[in-house]
């Protein structure tokens, strides 16, 4: 790393001007014993007295416009704003919330019900993680999974979530849904974990779960990053009696030479193409040909965020029975998701059939 002082400055246009000039000229190649080496810079501009009246401020704010000028690629000069700080300073501080967070166990486990049309039932649940920030209230995962991710704090949390989500549905089971099943998201970073199969069958034996209750959702991306890994950390996983399916079918890098190797039990067409199934040809085009390849490939197939009765009744034309989404429940808090599940037992009787399933 170096710092450029350009203490003669007239406009401070010219800063930008001289950082385009030096990633020029950075450009040629170096001749380096009998080879040619190329580099890249990535420049990041402060300029005084605007963006800092101390050298101390100026360098830490050219530093802050230097990541971003390797966020946006490397080889590029970015000037600072004071936009870059505060990202900075908000992520280190969702960060430090988050392992705290994480510590205390601050979050919920909301349960999304998923429905099996044609036998007009409940199936299972999605277990879909909260959490309950002091000052911000209840923020949804978009908020924090990411974070989470790239520190490493979803492998704990994912923990406590499956553990949790397993001892609720066991639970469930008791009042008389003796077959629910729950699925729970699983990150790349827990299924890559050296000791992932070890802690799903101490949580199932912990929780009295049976494994065939228990569906591990994981992404076609995070399949993909490491696939003969991943294939025979599924294999180890299926031997313990659980059940895999692929989230957000359709929009990772399906390899469909892997998912063939991937011994996966169902795929979840992503709501992308489900939301506008009955308007635009092409992702009507899409879900059937996934629904399609499902059955072909012995699959179960769900899909995931179904808001109309329209979209159900296409989906179901095309033979997907699984379905989830607002049109039915979103996810619910585990009190009401009990509400939810007993009264559809109700509805279960002939006489109160169509109260829980509108599209029916
Ligand atoms: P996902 O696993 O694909 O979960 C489905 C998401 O779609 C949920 O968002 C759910 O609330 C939303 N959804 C369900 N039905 C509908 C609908 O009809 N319309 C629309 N527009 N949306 C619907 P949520 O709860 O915000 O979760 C987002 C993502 O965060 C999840 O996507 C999952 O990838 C991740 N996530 C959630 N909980 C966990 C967890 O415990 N561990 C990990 N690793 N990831 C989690
Ligand atoms: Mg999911
Ligand atoms: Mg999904």
């Amino acid at each position: 790393e170096f710092i450029v002082l350009l203490p003669e400055l007239g406009r401070s246009s010219d800063a930008a001007k001289v950082a385009g000039k030096m990633l020029e000229a950075l450009k040629l190649p170096f001749p380096f014993e009998g080879r040619e080496l190329y580099v890249t810079a990535s420049v990041g501009v402060a300029i005084y007295p605007h963006d800092g009246g101390d050298a101390e401020t100026l360098a830490k704010n050219a530093d802050a416009a230097m990541y971003r000028a390797k966020e946006q690629g490397r080889d590029n000069y970015q000037l600072y704003t004071a936009a870059m700080n505060a990202s900075a300073v908000e992520r280190l501080a969702l960060e430090s919330a988050l392992r705290k967070a994480v510590a205390g166990r601050h979050f919920e486990v909301h349960f999304q019900p998923q429905l099996d049309f044609r036998a007009d039932r409940v199936y299972g649940v999605e277990a879909l993680v909260r959490w309950r920030h002091p000052e911000r209230g209840l923020l949804a995962p978009s908020e924090f999974i990411g974070v989470a991710e790239v520190t490493g704090l979803i492998v704990p949390l994912g923990l406590w979530v499956l553990e949790a989500a397993c001892a609720q549905v066991k639970e469930w089971q008791g009042q008389g849904q003796p077959e629910l099943k729950v699925g729970v998201n699983l990150s790349a970073r827990q299924l890559q974990a050296a000791d992932v199969v070890e802690q799903v069958q101490r949580v199932l034996r912990d929780t009295g779960l049976a494994p065939q209750f228990l569906d591990l959702e994981i992404t076609e991306s995070s399949a993909m990053q490491n696939p003969e890994a991943t294939i025979a950390t599924l294999r180890e996983l299926k031997a313990l009696g659980v059940s895999i399916s692929i989230d957000d079918f359709g929009i990772g890098y399906s390899s469909l030479n892997y998912l063939k190797r991937l011994p996966v039990d169902t795929l979840k067409i992503d709501q992308t193409f489900v939301r506008d199934v009955t308007t635009d040809a092409d992702d009507a085009a899409i879900a059937t040909a996934i629904i399609a390849l499902a059955h072909t490939l012995k699959l179960t197939v769900v899909a995931e965020g179904v808001e109309s009765r329209e979209q159900l009744a296409f989906l179901a034309s095309r033979g997907c029975q699984r379905m989830q989404g607002h049109l039915f429940s979103g996810p619910l808090p585990a009190e009401a998701c009990e509400a939810f599940l007993a009264r559809q037992r109700q509805a279960d009787r002939p006489t109160g059939r169509s109260e829980t399933i509108p599209g029916d």
